[in-house]
């Protein structure tokens, strides 16, 4: 690889939004900042940094964002500053009704503290409710919180069997719903889905509103790591249940190598979900047609991924914890979701520049 590929990747979130707002600089974009109430780890400024990439008037907008889960952003950063720094990724000529949104870091505070979710503990993919309506029920969830997160860690054998016992009884499938399907009950537990919207979420928001409200057609690739073999980019359908938005997506992007998984038939890595970010676009974007997929790559098994989460979860509720045990837990919850080797970033580079390339042709030809 060469060395300016392997340097899209930044190991820091403070370094990311650097060579972001530089390879903006470099092409003569204007950003629009939205700056976060709070400092960053390092006393940095975060924010949610949005570039528009073509005709001021383009009508077809593809959205190309990372760190919707903080900490994941270590991949999708690299992914929006190697297409910037390359404009040859894109098909020539460049069509005249056509822009790309870069939005980098919706969930800075996440991505600065190395943790998946937000300043107030919410799991930004799982936050678009309507909060005013009841909201949907985790009794799986309830049932296991207080052996995900013991007291203690690490857990005791008894909290782990006790753990096992409940998977043993209710199967994998239903494990990996309960935990990760999202949940309200339980604000200092994981994938906490929020009782209100997050700072991330009103301003994404405010973000669609200004930047797309006008557009008529809305594609969006969402950068996530996580789920899935190491390196390979999974395509999750990422829009409502409907026959027809499926069958956009799978033209622009689906191929027998590629197949486009889905959470509403049960072929993709991630759980059946609800409160889904993409849902804002309806909302802020209510002329447009709207085609999107998450863009996820794999990292390490899920069970090595789960235990990093719960340790993070564990270790945010005990900050008195001793510095060595801190220190590790956090690089350990990195590790899970950013594999920092040269073989890996190529892998993803591969793919997500056919991926932008096969948005951009889906929306010229929409
Ligand atoms: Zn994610």
């Amino acid at each position: 690889m060469s060395a300016a590929t392997e340097q899209a990747f930044a190991p820091s979130y403070a370094q990311a939004r650097e060579l972001f707002l530089q390879a903006a600089q470099a092409r003569g974009l204007v950003v629009d900042s939205r700056v976060h109430p709070l400092p960053g780890r390092d006393g940095e400024v975060m924010a949610m940094d949005v570039v528009w990439d073509g005709p001021a008037q383009a009508s077809r907008v593809l959205i190309v964002s990372s760190a919707c889960h903080g900490v994941e952003g270590h991949c999708g950063s690299g992914v929006q500053v190697d297409a910037l720094r390359r404009p040859d990724w894109r098909p020539t000529p460049w069509h005249s009704d056509v822009a790309v949104l870069w939005i980098h870091a919706l969930n800075p505070y996440g991505f600065s503290h190395g943790r998946r979710t937000t300043h107030e503990n919410v799991d930004l993919n799982r936050n678009f409710h309507r909060f005013d309506q009841a909201l949907p029920d985790n009794p799986g969830y309830r049932d296991i919180h207080h052996w995900l997160i013991p007291a203690q860690w690490p857990p005791s054998e008894a909290n782990e069997a006790a753990l096992q016992d409940w998977v043993d009884r209710h199967g994998k499938a239903a494990f990996q719903q309960a935990v990760s399907g999202g949940q309200h009950s339980h604000p200092d537990g994981l994938f906490y889905s929020g009782r209100a919207p997050t700072w991330s979420h009103q301003t994404l928001r405010q973000v669609l509103h200004t930047h797309a409200g006008h557009a008529r057609h809305v594609g969006w690739i969402d950068v996530h790591t996580g789920l899935g073999p190491s390196g390979v980019g999974e395509r999750i359908f990422a829009c409502k249940n409907d026959a027809s938005a499926l069958a956009r997506t799978q033209a622009w992007w689906g191929s027998k190598d590629t197949p486009i998984t889905s959470i509403y038939d049960g072929s993709s890595t991630s759980a059946l979900l609800t409160g889904l970010m993409w849902s804002a676009v309806e909302d802020e974007c209510p002329q447009a047609q709207y085609t999107g997929m998450a863009l996820e790559y794999g990292t390490v098994p899920w069970t090595e991924t789960l235990w990093a989460l719960r340790a993070d979860q564990w270790l945010a509720l005990h900050p008195q914890a001793n510095a060595q045990q801190a220190q590790h837990i956090r690089a350990d919850l990195r590790r899970v979701f950013y594999t920092d080797t040269d073989a890996w970033k190529q892998q993803i580079l591969v793919q997500a520049r056919q991926a932008l390339a096969q948005g951009i042709a889906g929306l010229s030809q929409a």
